[in-house]
């Protein structure tokens, strides 16, 4: 079981998100600590740290 507690009060209907992984990981380690959660993830960060990752990798070649 997992209790939350809000810093704040919440306006009805907020979504409440929980990371599962370090936000800080590379987005392969953060993808695979998240696939065994079997999530599948395209949230914000996600997507930015991938978009980061193939900036790189066009660099490379
Ligand atoms: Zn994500």
């Amino acid at each position: 079981m997992i209790i939350v507690r809000a810093g704040a009060d919440l306006l009805g209907g907020t979504e409440i998100t929980h990371g599962f992984t370090d936000s800080g990981k590379e987005y392969e380690e953060r993808q695979g600590i998240l696939r065994g959660y079997g999530i599948d993830c395209d949230c914000k960060l996600s997507s930015n740290k991938k978009r980061s990752r193939e900036r790189r990798f066009d660099r490379v070649f």
